[in-house]
């Protein structure tokens, strides 16, 4: 990946140090070219939390989530990840990247290398894992997302579920510190949803810190600390499951509630 200089924003130490908020989207904007698709976004997450992001397609969900592991270059404010401005131009973006799994709509994976070897590319080449060492962890991985005993699959001889569940195994593989879905399954068929669903049920009864972009409205009741509404590159509304699903406040959240129930 081309090393990314960031321009825009200046670097500054983080104003409070919670050790609790491991990441800290601070007056965040993004824009391309004319078009300001990030106004102000301002969210703190907690370590073990897991946020859910609703919002409408074009509302700036992906770009605030790319932003995050500087996939996208915020164009003004500061994200602060374990208490250090990623915007910071000393920022070694390959090691921010180790400590923030990102799990995609499309999985990605090689079509010439199986499951498991999926798995250990980045550890051997980004984290100089050994091959044994990546071997051993990235069977560890797939065992926890159910997939054991596909370590040897190609990409093509496995479901689009497993696919999937392969791709977030090569995330954890890395051991990350926060994990970000973004519509984790939004080009799954319906049946294997449910599986990849699972997957991400049990990493965050495991504590894991997730950031999750879905339309899955049963995950982010169950599984979410708390909801996150964006719309036009501005957080709307931000609350409990319970308060944003049962008492949304917003006629923006309201609507688009409305019409997804
Ligand atoms: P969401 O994930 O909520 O659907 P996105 O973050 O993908 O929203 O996109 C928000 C807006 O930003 C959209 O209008 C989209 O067209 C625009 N956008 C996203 N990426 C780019 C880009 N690389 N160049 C220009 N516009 C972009
Ligand atoms: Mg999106």
């Amino acid at each position: 990946m081309a090393a990314t200089s960031v321009k825009v924003s200046s670097a500054r130490p983080a104003p409070q140090l919670d050790e609790n908020v491991i990441v800290s989207i601070q007056s965040l904007q993004k824009s391309f070219g004319d078009t300001e698709v990030l106004r102000d976004v301002n969210i703190d997450v907690h370590r073990g939390e897991v946020v859910v992001v609703l919002g409408p397609s074009g509302s700036g969900k992906s770009t605030m989530l790319r932003c995050i592991n500087l996939l996208e270059v915020p164009t003004g404010g500061h994200i602060y990840f374990e208490g250090k401005d990623i915007t910071d131009k000393k920022t070694d973006i390959n090691k921010l990247r180790t400590g923030i799994g990102m799990v995609f709509q499309s999985f990605n994976l090689f079509p010439h290398l199986s499951a498991k070897e999926n798995v250990m590319l980045a550890q051997c080449k980004v984290l100089k894992r050994s091959k044994e060492e990546a071997e051993a962890i990235a069977l560890e991985e797939l065992r926890k997302v159910g997939l054991g005993d596909r370590a040897d699959y190609m990409p093509s001889e496995l479901s689009g579920g497993q696919q999937q569940r392969v791709a977030i195994a090569r995330a954890l593989a890395m051991r990350p510190h926060v994990m970000l879905f973004d519509e984790a399954t939004s080009a799954l068929d319906p049946e294997l949803v449910r599986d990849v669903l699972g997957v991400m049920k049990d990493l965050a009864r495991e504590g894991m810190t997730m950031i999750v972009v879905t339309h899955e409205m049963g995950f982010a009741r169950d599984v979410a600390d708390r909801v996150i509404f964006m719309d036009g590159g501005v957080v709307v509304e931000e609350g409990t499951p319970e308060a944003v699903f049962d008492h949304p406040q917003n006629e923006r959240t309201k609507d688009f509630l409305g019409h997804i129930a």
